[in-house]
């Protein structure tokens, strides 16, 4: 059996180093912020080049509060991924805006920078592209293009921890950037968890204040706040974990690159990874018409596989009052038709990708 990720290996492997972790946070009587949440936050700030970094209760929090700290409301537009995790979108409703969805450029699985422009409204606050799959979007051209419009950039890098765009970082191009550290995360806590890394000292401190009941000041709420916190357990696993982040990258880069090397030639769409582009590969996808029957072939094989994701945003029932149809987002509704996630992380064996590889093969031999 091949597992899509394997959580207990990844565990295992640095179970010294977290159990000790583990041990301190305990042991310390302090279990709301403090030492470990502060530690935590510097090291991330510092990996990322973010002068700020605020710790909260996890990814779909970090991007709602940071759209909050932005003032994005009601009546405002936020531009989306139409092929995203719908967390993206959950924030943008949240906050009671409008999300307006780009499709992925043809070939892709990121948003299409050059049909953004055409998106922007009087009404634009804010575009908020996903670094889909551990793929950066192209902040360069999406920054210059906020500029140029006066619009705000939120990115969701949820799915990518350690990616960089010409050499720099994912962390700090956009005005906020936000961060899930869910345990299948490139770097997972051992719960949930979510950060906010931003440039801006004005935006981290609301987005502080509003994940702590809206108060700066112990019992002196300022405006209607919420519970979000990045709980200390958390922090210190992933300090922990931040340590081997980018040795697990490259792993995951190495497998990466047997299975596109494998996999090419063969009637499939490949993941493209930009050449400016350090893509640190949260999930390895393809994509294919015959996804369900090479699907199914995997797994009476032993092979774990899955959807990332079968049913686009825009037709999920929780999105039914805003009125969307089938062929609305043909390409988000192909890629939900079509995609298929291979096993991927830094304890699968160079070997067992080569058994995957071996069988995708046969499938498309036997077609
Ligand atoms: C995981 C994820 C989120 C949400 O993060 P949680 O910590 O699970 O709330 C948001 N966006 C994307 C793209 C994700 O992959």
């Amino acid at each position: 059996m091949i597992p899509f990720l394997d959580l207990k290996a990844a565990y295992d492997e640095l179970s010294p180093d977290l159990e000790t972790a583990l041990l301190r946070a305990t042991r310390s009587g302090w279990y709301i912020g403090g030492e470990e949440v502060e530690a935590f936050e510097a090291q991330f700030a510092a990996y990322t080049g973010a002068p700020y970094c605020v710790g909260v209760g996890n990814g779909l929090d970090a991007l709602t509060l940071a759209l909050r700290a932005m003032d994005v409301g009601v009546g405002d537009e936020v531009i989306v991924p139409s092929h995203t995790y719908i967390a993206t979108w959950l924030a943008v409703s949240a906050v009671g805006a409008t999300v307006v969805p780009v499709e992925p450029a043809e070939g892709q699985f990121n948003i299409d920078v050059a049909t953004i422009q055409a998106k922007i409204t009087a009404k634009t606050k804010v575009i908020l592209p996903v670094h889909l799959y551990g793929i950066p979007a192209d902040m360069d051209a999406i920054c210059a293009l906020a500029k140029q419009h006066g619009l705000l950039v939120l990115e969701d890098a949820a799915q990518a921890h350690g990616a960089a765009v010409r050499g720099k970082r994912v962390g700090t191009h956009g005005d906020a950037v936000a961060w899930s550290f869910y345990p299948g995360k490139n770097l997972g806590a051992l719960g949930d968890g979510g950060a906010v890394t931003t440039r801006h000292e004005h935006l981290a401190q609301r987005i502080r204040a509003l994940g702590n009941y809206g108060s700066a000041v112990k019992y002196y709420n300022l405006e209607l706040g919420v519970n979000s916190r990045l709980d200390p357990l958390q922090a210190a696993v992933l300090s922990v974990k931040l340590a081997a982040l980018d040795e697990w990258n490259t792993r995951r880069q190495a497998l990466a690159q047997r299975y596109l090397e494998g996999l090419q030639g063969l009637p499939l769409q490949l993941p493209v990874s930009p050449a400016w582009a350090n893509t640190i590969w949260h999930l390895f996808v393809i994509a294919t018409p015959q996804r369900d029957a090479l699907q199914t072939w995997l797994q009476a094989h032993g092979v774990q596989t899955l959807i990332h994701y079968p049913v686009p945003p825009h037709l999920q029932q929780a999105y039914q009052s805003l009125g969307w149809q089938a062929g609305d987002f043909p390409c988000a509704e192909r890629y939900a038709n079509q995609v298929l996630s291979l096993p991927m992380g830094p304890q699968l064996s160079v070997t067992a990708v080569d058994q995957v590889i071996e069988l995708v093969q046969q499938f498309f031999r036997a077609q």
